[in-house]
């Protein structure tokens, strides 16, 4: 820890970076996201089991994006989510300075997207068992079983839009959402409504999703939105080759189109 602490002291000082989005104490045992500024803050820095949270959700926030140049802790999923933010135009290289915690402690500094594209294709990157077990029990429902399933869960939803916010690759300035002329989702936390909601976000965040589960932790209804978007990996990857936060030059699978493309799909 006080490796890390050295370090954000040093990148401040020298004005090498402006802000480092790293991990203080928060209530109880938990770890909260802060945002570093000066030498001294940097003594709040901590790092333990529990600094779990994707802090890359934070990176193209207009009110941190806006402080200067951004220093980031980083563990797989950040690494991931800040590849597929690169690909989508959103980070340049360089951009962002990326210390990644090591599981022993140490910390990694990476220099460039092409040393973190290296190191990812040596670590794990996929959903863990636990959530693979539920997705094969989803996968196991009739359509009408997993159809009712998930209606059961989007009517707990309460329209806060905290998995929005938690996500990283949530980052349009103004959302479908928030549109209100027209208005393509109502407002309400209703049947409807949170339906359409649930529906579209999967939609945007298919081939997207860095599955760092976020939007799920995020969730105060204990919705488990995650296991939508993790659903649409495979079929994606087997479909198009494709994964999400792999590459920083990866090119969208959904938003691109050969004149030879399949089109069995349609009916
Ligand atoms: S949809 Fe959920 S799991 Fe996927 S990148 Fe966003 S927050 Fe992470
Ligand atoms: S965080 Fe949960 S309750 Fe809030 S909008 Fe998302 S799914 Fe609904």
């Amino acid at each position: 820890m006080n490796d890390m602490i050295k370090k954000v002291t040093q990148l401040l000082t020298d004005k090498t970076i402006d802000v480092f989005i790293g991990y203080g104490k928060g209530s109880a045992d938990r770890s909260r996201a802060i945002f570093v500024r000066t030498a001294e803050q940097a003594e709040n820095l901590v790092f333990s089991a529990n600094c779990t949270q994707n802090l890359a959700g934070y990176l193209l926030k207009h009110e941190v994006k806006h402080l200067g140049k951004l220093g980031i802790l980083a563990n797989v999923a950040a690494l991931r989510s800040i590849l597929q933010l690169a690909s989508e135009f959103q980070i340049k290289d360089g951009e962002v300075l990326v210390l990644f915690a090591n599981p022993d402690g140490s910390f990694t500094e990476f220099l460039d997207f092409h040393s973190i594209e290296g190191y990812l294709l040596t670590t794990e990157t996929g959903i863990t068992s636990g959530e693979q077990e539920r997705i094969a029990a989803l996968e196991a429902m009739s359509v009408s079983e997993r159809w009712t399933f998930w209606n059961q869960e989007f009517e707990k939803c309460i329209k806060c839009y905290a998995c929005r916010a938690a996500c990283p690759m949530c980052y349009c300035h103004r959302c479908t959402t928030d549109v209100n002329q027209p208005q393509w989702i109502p407002v309400a936390s209703h049947e409807r409504g949170n339906l359409d909601y649930h529906l579209m976000r999967a939609m945007h965040l298919a081939g997207r999703c860095v599955n760092c589960g976020e939007c799920a932790n995020a969730c105060p209804m204990d919705i488990p939105l995650n296991l939508l978007t993790y659903q649409l990996i495979s079929p994606i990857k087997a479909g198009f080759g494709a994964t999400a936060g792999m590459k920083s030059d990866a090119v969208y699978a959904l938003s691109t189109y050969k004149p030879d493309d399949k089109e069995n799909f349609i009916i």
